[in-house]
């Protein structure tokens, strides 16, 4: 399977319009350093994982490939730090890092479809912001990883992923938001041992434990939350009475409570985030030590701004994620700018699937972009915002009715877009020409309000 992996990652390389320069990362087995120029295609045997080391894990023994994607629904980049997630902030150098994920939309059936599929609903002319996508839109790497023989499992805790982005799937796993990464460990580590040993097998988890309301489940979380600001009605973090993640009364709260509100559900979001940490690495642990492991974030969030639907939510500047694919192929690099587009590609490269071919926006992780990543959202009322974004900006068009004017955010500097430089910073022109396509494309998509 590897020899034919290698294979066909050689010929798909020389066919690819990306010129196979600038040092892409290899994606395949972790002791071939050269399988982008296709010169050592003859030596595997089939059966060797090529790890040395590499057969430590719980149920590797057969060499199958096993691949794990983790999205850490509503993750914001901020949280991806020392102090808030050590253990997975401490594993950077075991994997590839991207230190800016540019973010397609500001929620999660758009970001996961195009995670899952490598292209953009809007670039296609479908409304990301519909709860549900048209039969066929898209076409998911499941598919493709089904077709090509491996097993394949859904284990999301988000309801509207599940409704949506199924095919290809051999089994789902449903829950709802309140079940737990470690829940959710332990069933997919029982998957993965009834697969035979010889199928590669292909998962994707949906966590949900990072997005509001924090509910009682996160017991430990209860007390500094509370704790935080009694200004700060409990229905706010916790689980309403409908049970509903965003309730409608946020609407009424007042401004102190508004604000105490929005410390409050800070404090409480990164200590879940911690406890998160814990059941994630416990995961990682519980896989074998050969699988492509990837952890990213679908979108940030924002605090109880009354400017954001629902009163919580994401804006297109709080879209920046990060992404780290843990493996030993893969230690120690670092790539400063890529797309969520960009991981269905890098996911079906790293199998030996056909991915040029595959009608995709994106490319695969390290290798150069064909553009600047872009964003959109629209809030439902005629505002439209997109954002473009290179190593060291993000630039935002915002166009509401009469109003339309740009923000400029330092990524590195400025990780959660709170000063805004259009006013004092030159704004980079292959941006303001990404934005100018974008908006001609997709505008259409988001009329005023009637
Ligand atoms: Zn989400």
């Amino acid at each position: 399977m590897y020899s034919a992996s290698v294979l066909l990652l050689g010929s798909l390389l020389a066919s690819c319009s990306t010129p196979p320069t600038g040092g892409p990362p290899d994606y395949g087995d972790e002791t071939d350093t050269g399988s982008e120029t296709g010169t050592d295609t003859g030596t595997d045997t089939g059966s060797d994982t090529g790890g040395e080391t590499a057969e430590t894990g719980n149920d590797s023994g057969g060499g199958a490939k096993t691949i794990v994607v983790v999205v850490l629904d509503t993750g914001r980049y901020q949280l991806f730090e020392q102090g808030t997630m050590p253990l997975l902030y401490g594993r950077r150098a075991e994997g590839l890092y991207v230190d800016t994920f540019a973010g397609v939309e500001a929620w999660t059936l758009p970001t996961t479809a195009s995670l899952m599929s490598g292209v953009r609903l809007e670039e296609r002319g479908v409304d990301p912001d519909d709860k549900f996508l048209p039969p066929g839109a898209i076409k998911l790497v499941s598919e493709a990883f089904q077709k090509d023989g491996w097993a394949t499992l859904l284990a999301s805790a988000n309801e509207v992923m599940s409704a949506n982005l199924f095919a290809g799937f051999d089994e789902k796993l449903k829950h709802s938001y309140d079940w737990s990464l470690a829940d959710q460990t332990a069933e997919v580590i029982s998957w993965l041992e009834g697969v035979p040993e010889e199928q590669p097998r292909f998962v994707w988890i949906q966590a949900m434990n990072l997005h509001v309301p924090y509910d009682k489940l996160h017991a430990s979380c209860e007390a500094p939350a509370v704790a935080a600001d009694a200004e700060c009605p409990e229905n706010v973090i916790y689980t309403t009475g409908d049970g509903g993640f965003v309730p409608g009364e946020f609407r009424n709260l007042s401004e102190a409570e508004t604000a105490a509100c929005s410390a409050a559900i800070e404090v409480a979001h990164r200590c879940v985030a911690t406890q998160v940490d814990l059941e994630l690495d416990a995961l990682i642990q519980a896989l074998p030590s050969d699988a492509l492991i990837v952890v990213v974030t679908d979108h940030g969030e924002g605090w109880l701004d009354p400017s954001v639907e629902h009163n919580w939510g994401a804006t297109v500047k709080l879209t920046r994620s990060f992404a780290l694919l843990l493996h030993p192929g893969l230690a120690g690099q670092t790539v400063p700018l890529a797309s969520q587009v960009d991981l269905a590609p890098t996911l079906l490269k790293w199998a030996g699937l056909d991915y040029a071919s595959a009608d995709i926006e994106g490319v695969p992780i390290g290798e150069p972009l064909l553009e600047p990543p872009t964003t959109w959202h629209c809030d439902g009322h005629g505002h439209l915002a997109i954002a473009a974004w290179d190593e060291t900006y993000q630039l935002v068009y915002n166009d509401h009715l009469n109003n339309q004017y740009y923000e400029l955010f330092a990524l590195q500097d400025d990780p959660g877009g709170d000063v805004d430089l259009a006013f004092t910073t030159e704004l980079p022109e292959a941006l303001l020409a990404a934005l100018d396509a974008k908006y001609s494309r997709t505008a259409s998509l988001c009329p005023a309000d009637g």
